[in-house]
């Protein structure tokens, strides 16, 4: 049950989280409705329950446990032996053993076999980042280091920094290219202070040729973490050695990141990914569309289809693939080609949400939900903290996500003056800079918004 609870969990979260979080995890036992989950640490534990606890409950349910409530327990760490006389060989070839898996490139998330550069269809909105990529990838005497590629969701940053490892570690196959999300970076580095093997950890990431770090905002607010991210940096740029990094937004835009570790960022080449216009979008799908044409032997699509989904699917290229694989999915199981009557049936959802602009009510409802308080609260004149300040991160969000004006967003709460509005919003920014969990629960929520 557990293998299949996992698998559906990587489909749903993606395989670097879920390599980061869920495959630490085990499952003990299910008793009476209860499924005990044993971790291997505190962190990953409130971490994984904090996060993915009803994702878990939901894939342990759909692989046919009986589950409505998760336990967490974290199973005793390998115990270190405090150095019996006896036990000193052991340690050290513990130790050994430990460094060697330290420096194997296993310690690399795995790469996307999809995420290659002939996959990567070029566009003006893209093409600067990648001739950038393709540059740093082939090497040579003029590179940029760091390259620092940036963008908002699905328009392909994680596509291009699998095409660069990928493309190294072709063309040079002794060179040591280590991938991975700023998330796992932050995992790995709490691991090895918890499990005191901040040497072997230091000594890992000072050792390769290439160092990759995805979504690097993460560890924005994450104070000894970034500060371990800047030694590391430093170090091997100090080595000649090529760094590449990506992020949701432009170095200097990063809130809660050391200005010291922003102006690093900027030191090689920043570009970013601009929005997908029509052309690139209408590029993306007849390329996918070739791809899944093979994968579902004969299935034809009817002419207007693509372009129809090029006009209305502007959010990002992720939804954009999940049509399309849908609509395949679909018309191969029912057997008929894919129309214009078929897409708007099949795809009725998503062309739905795509019209529609995120409205201060879609806001409310995520963010009561969050917090679990009422919708009503959102309008009501509750002060009490645990609503309030929920009330807060509302407004925030409506200020920053819709193009509403601040008497309006007032209107919307219940009648409020614009004044409490803004003061709302100016608190939450505040608060955002010291709460580091309000401020990844305002994170957590724009994203949540944002798909
Ligand atoms: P990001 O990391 O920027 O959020 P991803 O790299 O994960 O986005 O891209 C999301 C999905 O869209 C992936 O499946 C990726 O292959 C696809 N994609 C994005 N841009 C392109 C492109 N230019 N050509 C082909 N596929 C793309
Ligand atoms: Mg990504």
């Amino acid at each position: 049950i557990w293998d299949r609870a996992s698998d559906a969990l990587r489909d749903r979260i993606g395989s670097n989280n879920h390599t980061a979080w869920i495959a630490p995890l085990g499952l003990t036992g299910i008793e009476s409705g209860e499924a005990q989950i044993s971790t291997p640490t505190r962190f990953i534990s409130d971490w994984v329950q904090r996060h993915y606890a009803d994702a878990i409950r939901d894939a342990l349910v759909k692989a046919g446990a009986d589950v409505a409530r998760l336990s967490f327990q974290v199973a005793s760490a390998r115990p270190k032996p405090t150095a019996p006389r006896a036990g000193a060989k052991r340690d050290a070839a513990d130790a050994a053993a430990e460094s060697a898996r330290g420096a194997d490139p296993e310690m690399s998330a795995p790469l996307d076999a999809r995420f290659t550069f002939e996959n990567f269809v070029v566009g003006k909105p893209n093409e600067l980042a990648h001739a950038a990529a393709r540059r740093v990838a082939e090497g040579g005497p003029v590179t940029f280091n760091p390259l620092f590629l940036y963008g908002g969701v699905g328009l392909g940053k994680t596509h291009l920094m699998h095409a660069i490892a990928r493309e190294i570690r072709a063309r040079r196959p002794e060179s040591r290219v280590l991938y991975l999300s700023a998330e796992q970076f932050m995992y790995r580095f709490v691991q090895a202070l918890r499990e005191r093997t901040i040497m072997d950890f230091k000594e890992m990431f000072r050792n390769v040729e290439v160092l990759m770090v995805d979504d690097v905002q993460f560890i924005a607010g994450k104070e000894s973490t970034q500060e371990e991210f800047f030694h590391t940096f430093n170090a091997l740029v100090d080595q000649g050695k090529q760094i590449v990094i990506s992020a949701d937004r432009a170095p200097g835009e990063i809130k809660d990141m050391e200005d010291r570790i922003k102006s690093r960022l900027q030191c090689g080449l920043v570009v970013d990914l601009h929005p997908t216009d029509y052309e690139l979008r209408l590029g993306i799908l007849q390329s996918k569309a070739d791809a899944f044409r093979a994968q579902y032997s004969g299935l034809q699509i009817a002419p207007g289809v693509l372009e129809f989904l090029a006009h209305r699917i502007t959010s990002n290229v992720r939804v954009l693939e999940g049509a399309l694989q849908r609509l395949f999915a679909f018309a191969s199981l029912v057997g008929r080609e894919i129309d214009m009557e078929l897409t708007q049936d099949c795809l009725a959802d998503i062309l739905r949400s795509s019209d529609r602009k995120l409205s201060i009510e879609d806001i409310q409802r995520k963010v009561a939900e969050h917090y679990n308080i009422r919708l009503s609260d959102m309008v009501g004149q509750k002060r009490v903290r645990t609503i309030a300040r929920p009330r807060q991160v509302a407004m925030y969000l409506a200020k920053q996500m819709t193009t509403r004006s601040l008497p309006e967003i007032g209107r919307r709460f219940g009648g409020r003056d614009h004044t409490t509005i803004m003061h709302g919003v100016r608190k939450i920014e505040e608060l955002c800079c010291e709460d580091h969990g309000l401020a990844e629960d305002v994170q957590l929520l724009r994203r949540a918004l944002e798909a």
